[in-house]
């Protein structure tokens, strides 16, 4: 068994979509960043590269690379893995934080974990996904943007 943890954050910027695990969610804002900014997703990939002993996603998938502009996470989701895999892993379960003041994420929730869990082959049940606020307080409470932590738990294939 291998263990990793990931963090991410993006800043909230207009005209773009938000989409967080993979789901789009109607909000005034979006995030700013080079793929569609899934802050969620990018968390839980290094965890599961950071598992792997794969490095981290700014390797894997750099933003000076134009493949990656405005690709989909769900797409480097998939990629990551595949590299796990090719490092002899496979991903056993997932869970999460996504920390914002708003939108409210809880009607997204299971459409989220369903998405991730149907990218690596594991249960929904295997996919954890919880949202807080941080009470006002950073970042994330001055609504600026959106953090999201990730483990993941990895067993050999
Ligand atoms: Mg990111």
């Amino acid at each position: 068994m291998r263990i990793g943890i990931g963090f991410d954050a993006h800043r909230f910027v207009e005209g773009r979509a938000l989409v967080l695990g993979g789901v789009k969610i109607p909000f005034r804002y979006g995030l700013e960043g080079w793929s569609d900014a899934d802050v969620l997703l990018h968390a839980i990939i290094d965890a599961m590269l950071g598992a792997s002993g794969a490095g981290d996603i700014g390797e894997r998938f750099p933003n000076s690379d134009p493949a990656y502009r405005g690709a989909s996470s769900l797409d480097l989701l998939r990629m990551a893995k595949e590299t796990v895999g090719k490092r002899g892993y496979r991903v056993v379960s997932v869970d999460s934080v996504v920390v914002l003041e708003e939108p409210q994420l809880r009607p997204f929730r299971d459409e989220m974990r369903g998405r991730i869990a149907s990218v690596l082959g594991i249960s929904a049940g295997d996919v954890g996904v919880k949202a807080k606020t941080s009470e006002g307080m950073g970042f994330a409470g001055r609504r600026e943007g959106v953090a999201a932590y990730a483990v993941a738990l990895l067993e050999e294939a």
